[in-house]
C-alpha cells in the first residue's frame, strides 16, 4: 500500500508537484491521466524512490521511502517498474535479462531464477524466446520481457509508465492483455497511460493531474461520464 502525503517536488524553482496527497490500498489499480508535463512520472519516480520529494511523505506498507537511508534498496525490491521504453539490457539474452537481478541482489540462486523466469515468461506469452536476444524482438515482445522482469522481483507494486506510448497500434494488446490479467490476479499496480478505453475498463480509480496538482479521482465513470473540473473536462474532450 502506498501513500503520499502532501507531497511536494521542486526542481530548481520550478514547483512540479504541488501537495499531492494519495492512496493506493492493495489490490487496487489506479490509473493516472493527464496532460504532457503534469507531473505523472515524476510521481512515479517518487514512490519507487528513483526521485527524491522536495517535501511530505511517501510511505510504502508504512515506511517512508523518501527518508529510507540505508534500507532504500530493500524498499526498492517491493515496487516493480516497467518504462515507455523498456530498458532491457541489449547483449543479454531474455532469460538472463529477467534472471540477473535475482541472482545479482542474491535473492534466487541461479537454478530457481531460471525456472521463475520461464514461468514469468508463460505469464507473459514468450516461452519460445527465453534464448532470443533483444533485438530480435517486437516492441511489444520487448515490453512483455520487461514486464516479466520486474514480477521476477515478486514486487508488491507495479509502475507503469506509458508501457504503451511506443508500440505500434497492433503492439498494444497484447501488452494491455497482460496488464489486465496481472490487476485480474490482484496486482496493486499505478498506471500512467494515454489508453483511455483500458483506463476505463482496468481501473479501480482514475486521478487526474494537471500542473503538479491533483484536480480529481473517481472511478472511471465519475472520470469519464461525469468530470467536474474544467481542465478534466477540456482533456478528455481532446483525448476522447
Ligand atoms: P508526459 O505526459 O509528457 O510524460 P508527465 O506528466 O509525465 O508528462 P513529468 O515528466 O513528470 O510530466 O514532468 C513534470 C514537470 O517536471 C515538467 O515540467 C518537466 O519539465 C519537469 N521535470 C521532470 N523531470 C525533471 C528534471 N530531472 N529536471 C528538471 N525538470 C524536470
Ligand atoms: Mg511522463
Amino acid at each position: 500500500r502506498v501513500e503520499m502525503k502532501n507531497v511536494r517536488k521542486r526542481f530548481g524553482d520550478n514547483e512540479v508537484i504541488k501537495n499531492i496527497n494519495l492512496k493506493v490500498d492493495d489490490n487496487e489499480v489506479v490509473v493516472l491521466i493527464g496532460p504532457s508535463g503534469a507531473g505523472k512520472s515524476t510521481v512515479l519516480r517518487m514512490i519507487n524512490g528513483l526521485e527524491t520529494t522536495t517535501s511530505g511523505e511517501i510511505l510504502i506498507d508504512g515506511d517512508d521511502i523518501a527518508h529510507a537511508g540505508k534500507s532504500i534498496n530493500q524498499m526498492r525490491e517491493k515496487i516493480g517498474m516497467v518504462f515507455q521504453h523498456f530498458n532491457l539490457f541489449p547483449n543479454m539474452s531474455v532469460l538472463d535479462n529477467i534472471t540477473l537481478a535475482p541472482v545479482e541482489l542474491g535473492i534466487r540462486n541461479k537454478a530457481d531464477a531460471v525456472t521463475q523466469a520461464k514461468q514469468f515468461l508463460e505469464v507473459v506469452g514468450l516461452t519460445d524466446k527465453a534464448d532470443a536476444m533483444p533485438a530480435s524482438l517486437s516492441g511489444g515482445q520487448k515490453q512483455r520481457v520487461a514486464i516479466a522482469r520486474a514480477l521476477a522481483m515478486h514486487p508488491e507494486i507495479m509502475l507503469f509508465d506509458e508501457p504503451t506510448s511506443a508500440l505500434d497500434p497492433e503492439m498494444v494488446g497484447d501488452v494491455l492483455g497482460v496488464m489486465r490479467r496481472l490487476a485480474k490476479q490482484g496486482m496493486t499496480m499505478v498506471i500512467v497511460t494515454h489508453e483511455m478505453g483500458f483506463a476505463r475498463e482496468v481501473a479501480d480509480r482514475v486521478v487526474f493531474f494537471a500542473d503538479g496538482e491533483l484536480l480529481e479521482q473517481g472511478t472511471p465513470t465519475d472520470i469519464f461520464d461525469h468530470p467536474q473540473h474544467p481542465r478534466l473536462q477540456q482533456f478528455l474532450k481532446q483525448v476522447l
